[in-house]
């Protein structure tokens, strides 16, 4: 066993990581906006540049972290207890496991991402409790049948059992995203559920700006509009209050009220029959 009480060492393959640090990647350019110290020039060059294009991004993406910290107590509460968070990000304190766990001890928690450098720290998203599980794999979200049939994941969840599959401030990156989320969510048991944040032009027109950067730099961006994030949970029960700006998404007592042009994110959960 790894140290950390699972099967897999993340440590193992480090000495193979290639970084690529000369150019942008999304977690890095996430990481420095957010004040992180796990970025390089090309990160933090990019950073700068979508600053300047729409500077409400870093409190689009304070609030974003915030939305996935109450998707997931919110998750917690509806009985959730398996959770895969596909597009994990950077390690930063409270991740998923940590809100979840504190609710739900037993929970088990599947990680993933395809950046090498949040494989580097998987280890600060491996620190569960000892009654649940936690686990990292990488992979990329565009190939699901081998995220879903990777054998760390089906080492640690049963996907015969409902899991909460979270997807925040991922499906930018993908240009299909209906045909992802469908492959995802096909073979999980009635009664999972998906979370999603994910970006919009519609709320803050200037923010398309930044999209348009990122896309120029080698990271393509797709935005949504309300009615195609809607249509991303076909065939699922979209849960209360609905597809709505991220800050509307069940806040909690004492959050200071955004407006809506605040953030450039919609925030929707689904249940699936
Ligand atoms: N979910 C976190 C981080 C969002 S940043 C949060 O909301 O705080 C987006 C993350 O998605 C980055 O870490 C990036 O590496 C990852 N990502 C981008 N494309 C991906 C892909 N094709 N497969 C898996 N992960 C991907």
């Amino acid at each position: 066993d790894a140290p950390d009480g699972t099967d897999h060492d993340p440590r193992e393959p480090l000495d193979q990581i290639d970084l690529q640090t000369d150019r942008p990647h999304s977690a890095r350019v996430y990481d420095f906006i957010m004040g992180g110290k796990d970025n390089y020039a090309a990160d933090r060059d990019t950073a700068a540049q979508v600053l300047a294009d729409w500077p409400g991004l870093r409190t689009s993406m304070l609030a974003n972290r915030a939305c996935m910290h109450r998707m997931a107590r919110h998750l917690t509460g509806l009985g959730m207890r398996q959770f895969i968070d596909v597009g994990t990000g950077i390690p930063s304190s409270p991740n998923l496991h940590e809100v979840v766990q504190e609710r739900a001890p037993g929970a088990r928690i599947v990680y993933v991402d395809n950046d090498p450098i949040v494989l580097a720290h998987a280890r600060a998203l491996l620190t569960g409790t000892p009654e649940g599980r936690t686990a990292y794999i990488q992979a990329d979200m565009r190939s699901p049948g081998s995220l879903l049939g990777d054998p760390v994941l089906e080492d640690v969840l049963d996907l015969s059992e409902p899991v909460a599959l979270t997807l925040i401030a991922v499906l930018q990156f993908v240009e299909d995203a209906q045909a992802l989320v469908e492959a995802l969510v096909e073979p999980l048991a009635p009664g999972s559920h998906v979370a999603l944040t994910i970006p919009t032009g519609d709320l803050a027109p200037e923010s398309r700006r930044l999209a348009a950067e990122y896309t120029r730099r080698g990271i393509p961006m797709y935005l949504r509009d309300r009615s195609e994030v809607e249509r991303l949970l076909t065939g699922l029960e979209i849960l209360d209050p609905g597809v709505v700006p991220m800050p509307r998404w069940h806040p909690a007592p004492g959050d200071r009220p955004l407006p809506d042009t605040a953030t450039n994110m919609y925030a929707a959960a689904a249940r699936k029959p």
